[in-house]
Order: C-alpha cells, then sequence, then structure tokens
C-alpha cells in the first residue's frame, strides 16, 4: 500500500483571526515504514495525522491510498473506509466508559457489521498483556492498560496503516514506555505501516525514518 500526501493545507478562521495550521504537507507513506514526526505543541500535528487518516478534510491538497482519492468519498464511504483501513490511536485513550475492554476493541468490527474475530481478539489481548483485563470497564484499568485497549481497538480490524497522535502524551514514563515497546513489538510481527506524532525526541528516534513539522512546514529530517 502507497499512501501519498500532496501539498495537504488546512487554514481556520477568515481575515485577521486566521490560522495556517498546515502549510502544504507532502509525504508518501509505504507499506511497513515506521515514521514519527515531531513538533512542539501547536506547530500542526494533530492536523496533519488527522488529515492523513480521513478524519478530517484539508482546506487545500490531495490524498491518494493506492491511488485512489479518498477525500472525493462522501463522509459515509470515507467513515466505512477508515474503519476498514485505518487505525487510529488517541492521546486520550477515547474509549467508551460503559463498555467493557473486550467490548471496546470488539466495536468496530460491530460498527462495520462484521464477525468477531475470537481468535485475533485473544493474540493482540496476549501481544498488549490484556489477557486477563478485557472484561474490566475503562475506569478499572491503569491509564497504560487503556491505551493497550485503544491499541488493540486500532488493530482488531486488521488494519494496513496505524497512526498514533502523542499515544504517551497521557501516560507517566514508565507506562509509556511500555505502551511505545509494545507498539514497535507490533510494527515488527505485523508488518504494518505506522505513523507515530510525538514532542519526545526519545520517541521520534525509535523511528527509522523522522520527520519535523515547525509551525505547519513539514520537512523530512532523516531517512
Ligand atoms: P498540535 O497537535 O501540534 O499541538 P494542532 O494540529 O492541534 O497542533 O493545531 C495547529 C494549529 O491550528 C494551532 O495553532 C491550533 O490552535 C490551530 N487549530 C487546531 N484546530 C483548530 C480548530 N478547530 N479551530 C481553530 N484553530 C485550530
Ligand atoms: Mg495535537
Amino acid at each position: 500500500m502507497l499512501i501519498e500526501a500532496n501539498e495537504l493545507s488546512k487554514t481556520y478562521g477568515q481575515g485577521e483571526g486566521q490560522v495556517v495550521a498546515l502549510d502544504k504537507a507532502s509525504l508518501q507513506i509505504a507499506a511497513g515504514d515506521f515514521i514519527s514526526i515531531i513538533g512542539p505543541s501547536g506547530s500542526g500535528k494533530s492536523t496533519l495525522l488527522h488529515l492523513l487518516s480521513g478524519l478530517d478534510r484539508p482546506t487545500s491538497g490531495r490524498l491518494t491510498y493506492d491511488g485512489q482519492e479518498i477525500y472525493r468519498l462522501k463522509d459515509r464511504e470515507l467513515a466505512a473506509f477508515r474503519r476498514r483501513r485505518i487505525g487510529f490511536i488517541f492521546q486520550q485513550f477515547n474509549l467508551l466508559p460503559v463498555l467493557t475492554a473486550q467490548e471496546n476493541i470488539m466495536l468496530p468490527l460491530l460498527l462495520d457489521k462484521r464477525r468477531p474475530d475470537e481468535a485475533w481478539l485473544r493474540q493482540l489481548a496476549a501481544l498488549l498483556g490484556l489477557g486477563d483485563r478485557l472484561q474490566h470497564l475503562p475506569h478499572e484499568l491503569s491509564g497504560g492498560q487503556q491505551q493497550r485497549v485503544a491499541i488493540a481497538r486500532a488493530l482488531i480490524t486488521q488494519p494496513e496503516v496505524i497512526f498514533a497522535d502523542e499515544p504517551t502524551g497521557n501516560l507517566d514514563s514508565k507506562s509509556g514506555g511500555e505502551v511505545m515497546t509494545m507498539l514497535l513489538d507490533i510494527w515488527r510481527r505485523l508488518g504494518k505501516s505506522l505513523v507515530v506524532i510525538t514532542h519526545d525526541s526519545r520517541i521520534a528516534q525509535m523511528a527509522p525514518r523522522r520527520l519535523a513539522i515547525v509551525d505547519g512546514q513539514l520537512a523530512e529530517v532523516s531517512r
């Protein structure tokens, strides 16, 4: 799979209050790439990740997945595309509080009217050290465990690419380290593309390919 972003821009507001959150960002992501994008707060990291994953639409620019222009899809088609092909991990976990860990993980499949894949669930739970936590509610889990549930939820549909927006931003350094170790392990084992956004240089260094974003301008740091 190849994801190609071509001069993606996002502007908020009008006139004097206008903010250029992202300024003509171009990027190619190949199958199996692990890319980190580092930048300070307010530099446009989340904006970029939301555009790359079809969670939002740009003011201008193009995005293709294997040549398919995804912003041409209607909102409902885009949501279905996202559910099937993309995994997204949020800084704030975004688990539903009334559902157990297992129900949260399975939710993307239910929304897509797909059959629960019990074997894949068990494999993911083992990879993420969640085996004995699946029947718990989110508030009964630590932050690190909640984020691991969120990672399993992102992977349950077998997406080709995973986007993570400051996945350790709400965790202490120990559980943040565990989450990153597991994400790396999953990337190595499963051969997915992984794009991690961070303001932490230690996390950025884990990726073979690194980019930086400052004031909405994206640049390659190393490859
Ligand atoms: P980061 O994730 O790097 O902290 P963001 O992508 O969230 O940065 O934001 C980039 C810039 O765009 C910031 O100046 C932010 O205030 C602005 N911004 C983000 N979302 C909105 C919005 N919905 N309305 C107005 N401005 C926004
Ligand atoms: Mg952000």
